[in-house]
């Protein structure tokens, strides 16, 4: 079975060249083991960061190793006590088609009222990030103004639709025309700007928010940070949650000179790492497939089909080739 592998480290945007293929035979299981077969591989944004060769809060891939992301796979052999033949279950693995596991770290899927790729996405660690980021540190209140950029992906869309279950003002930040249509006619966020057509970004998040911006959640970080710090209310908060704008860059652009903002404004500015809320995980996820089963909450996914186009997958991050979640159906 097949194996991606990270050949070398990507400078800039990463390239397919930059991955490898190798098979190895399929492994034999030990007493207490499981036999994986990947249903569905997440791709994200972060796992750049792993390819560099920099201490993080994960350690950073090796070279000629297994790269790893969430993933959605079926028990196909079971020693274990805990899983059967034909168990789903979701968790940190190998880009791998077929790999042995002991088990633990995983967590099984009982839960089959929806599609097993939500585990991916509006289930796991984007709708995660989304709620929790808000909950702890966004504190919406009904009235307020959310602005939130990379607003159609899948950490932005559940954001944006949090903040209209909150009673808030949403405006969205992407990439296309056709992103912002999506985003106010499914997600129902009031207002849209598109960041490569706009002319002032600045002026044009002041005309999108009227009274001010109350909360921006950050995924992209540079100019569009900037842009939104200049807009921000009295004692707003600004979640740190992802700077995808910068990924690719191998010098990282100078700060912000924002720290005057900060100051007049009393705004709060916090960084936020969804691992950091393991204990919360239930809980969100119970509210989050609850505003799922009464229709509050919509989700998209743009799958690419096949373990040979992981590595494309992953690269079409960074050219804005998906709405929603990013994923491979293996
Ligand atoms: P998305 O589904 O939002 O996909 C990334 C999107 O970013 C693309 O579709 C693209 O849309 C946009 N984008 C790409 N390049 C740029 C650029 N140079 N400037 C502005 N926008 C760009 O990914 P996720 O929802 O998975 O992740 C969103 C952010 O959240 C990322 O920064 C990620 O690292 C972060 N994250 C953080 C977590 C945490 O715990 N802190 C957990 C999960 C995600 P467009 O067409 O609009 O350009």
């Amino acid at each position: 079975s097949k194996v991606i592998t990270l050949k070398e480290r990507p400078s800039g945007k990463p390239e397919e060249k930059n991955f490898e293929f190798k098979t190895e035979d399929k492994p034999e299981i030990g007493e207490g083991e499981i036999l994986l077969e990947s249903k569905y591989i997440s791709v994200d944004p972060y796992l750049r960061g792993r390819m560099r060769d920099e201490d993080s809060y994960i350690p950073p891939f090796k070279i000629d190793e297994p790269l790893a992301s969430m993933v959605v796979a079926e028990v196909i052999e079971s020693k274990s006590n805990d899983f059967e033949k034909g168990d789903h279950v979701s968790g940190m693995l190998d880009w791998k088609e077929i790999q042995k596991h002991t088990g633990e770290g995983l967590n099984k899927i009982t839960n089959k009222d929806v599609p097993l790729s939500a585990y991916l996405g509006i289930l796991g660690l984007t709708g995660l990030t989304a709620y929790l980021a808000l909950e702890t540190i966004g504190k919406l209140k009904e009235g307020e103004t959310l602005l939130v950029s990379g607003a159609a992906g899948a950490v932005g869309s559940v954001v944006g639709q949090i903040g209209k279950i909150k009673g808030c003002r949403v405006v969205g930040i992407a990439g296309t025309d056709e992103k912002i249509d999506h985003i106010k006619s499914k997600f129902g966020f009031d207002a849209g700007i598109n960041y490569k057509t706009t002319e002032n970004i600045k002026e044009d998040i002041a005309k999108a928010c009227p009274d001010g911006v109350d909360v921006y959640f950050d995924n992209v970080g540079g100019d569009i940070l900037d842009a939104a710090m200049q807009n921000i209310n009295d004692f707003a908060r600004i979640i740190n949650c992802g700077a995808i704008s910068i990924y690719n860059k191998e010098e990282v652009p100078k700060g912000m000179r924002l720290e005057g903002i900060m100051v007049k404004k009393r705004a709060l500015m916090q960084g936020f790492i969804v691992r950091d809320h393991a204990d919360q995980f239930q809980d969100a996820i119970k509210q989050l497939g609850s505003w799922l089963a009464d229709d509050k909450l919509k989700f998209d996914e743009t799958k690419r089909e096949g373990f040979d186009n992981v590595p494309k997958a992953f690269i079409e991050i960074f050219e804005g080739k998906n709405t929603g979640k990013m994923l491979v159906k293996v």
